[in-house]
């Protein structure tokens, strides 16, 4: 067993604060990752404050982590000490049901064992998470990372990227079709880098009239303030797609009534409130909604491999770790450009 130095929430209304954690002695499938840059997600937030219910504490959260292989288990066999290295969303699952062997494993049967907040294969272990200085991991998920790019703008496709990379491939996004992406966060943001790249003629959706900037150096060809009334009704039954990447309560007909004849509504925003859909919205061009959760692990690899091939990275804001109750605060008021990664040299 090591010790490691982490960052960890004791319950809902609680700040997060200083706590060691031990990571278990090797097994012989396992990996020791020196934890470089860990991304701030706003299932983070939502986690670390009992907003889905049944949140376990202590509570180190945190899954986008890139990171420095130090020491392999003894069957290891994808990496070598000093490999540049990412763990996501998930650490383990089940590994035998139909989805597992389908390399869907966040689909898993069982359920897949959640990098934090959730018990590890042995149910009694509280699996913890990035915002630390050390992970275990076995190898199966863990991914290889290229060294060309910049690793802090890495991070956050562990998560953001693969979120919405896997839905974008399941929907089949073409060269030419109309891709619409709700939402100017972490997960917004990539998802249109990702629509740009796949050939998408990209329109935003924000409640943020200041980012209409941004969301055109990110490769936007339009962009829609969603509280406009006016302007979304010009965009009716507009698009192919739209990903709806909201992290608020808030309406899903709005998005819904932007889609074209057989247009897909991708859901991969998680707020608390249950949304309610008119049926009758639904059948009007015979809509569909689809959610969709991170992306396995054969899909993350390739998501990763893209993204190193386009030069893919997210757009981020390094902060060291105890700048981390400030960044969950700026995250509620939609004020991120468009990642907070924390440095862990800053745990060191
Ligand atoms: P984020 O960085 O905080 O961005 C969320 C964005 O949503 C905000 O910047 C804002 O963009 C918009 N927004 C917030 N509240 C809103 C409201 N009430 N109405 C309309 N728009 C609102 O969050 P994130 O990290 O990208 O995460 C987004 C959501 O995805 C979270 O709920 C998270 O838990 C979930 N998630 C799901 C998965 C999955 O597997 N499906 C994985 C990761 C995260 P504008 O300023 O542009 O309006
Ligand atoms: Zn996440
Ligand atoms: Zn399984």
């Amino acid at each position: 067993m090591t010790t490691a130095k982490a960052y960890a929430t004791q319950s809902p209304a609680s700040p997060l604060a200083p706590f060691d954690i031990e990571r278990r002695a090797l097994r012989e499938h396992d990996v020791l990752i020196d934890i470089l840059f860990s991304g701030v997600c706003h299932s983070d937030l939502h986690q670390a404050r009992d907003e889905w219910g049944g949140s376990i504490y202590p509570m180190v959260p945190g899954h986008e982590i890139v990171g420095e292989i130090i020491k392999t288990g003894s069957h290891v066999t994808k990496f070598t000490a000093g490999d540049t290295a990412g763990v996501g969303v998930m650490i383990d699952s089940c590994r035998v049901c139909a989805p597992c062997k389908k390399y869907l494993e966040q689909y898993c049967a069982e359920g897949m064992t959640g990098t934090y907040n959730g018990y590890e294969r042995d149910k009694t272990t509280i699996a913890q998470g990035g915002y630390s200085t050390q992970i275990v991991c076995d190898e199966r998920w863990v991914y290889h990372i290229s060294d060309q790019l910049d690793l802090a703008g890495v991070a956050p496709l562990l998560c953001a990227g693969i979120t919405t990379y896997s839905p974008l491939k399941y929907a089949n996004v073409q060269p030419g079709d109309k891709v619409a992406v709700a939402g100017l966060g972490g997960l917004g943001h990539m998802a249109v880098k990702f629509a740009v790249a796949m050939g998408a003629e990209v329109t935003m959706l924000s409640t943020s009239p200041s980012k209409a900037t941004d969301a055109r150096e990110l490769g936007a060809h339009h962009f829609v303030l969603s509280t406009d009334e006016a302007a979304m009704k010009k965009v009716s039954s507009r698009f192919d797609v739209v990903v709806d990447a909201v992290s608020g309560n808030h309406d899903y007909e709005k998005y819904l009534q932007l889609l074209d004849v057989g247009g897909k509504l991708l859901v991969v925003g998680l707020p608390r409130e249950e949304p309610k859909v008119n049926p009758f919205e639904l059948i009007k061009n015979r809509r569909s909604i689809i959610g969709s959760m991170i992306g396995g692990t054969v899909e993350t690899q390739e998501m990763l491999d893209f993204c190193a091939e386009k030069k893919i990275v997210a757009n981020v804001e390094v902060i060291p770790i105890q700048y981390i109750n400030e960044a969950y605060e700026r995250m509620l008021k939609n004020d991120v450009k468009y990642r907070f990664v924390i440095d862990m040299a800053s745990l060191k």
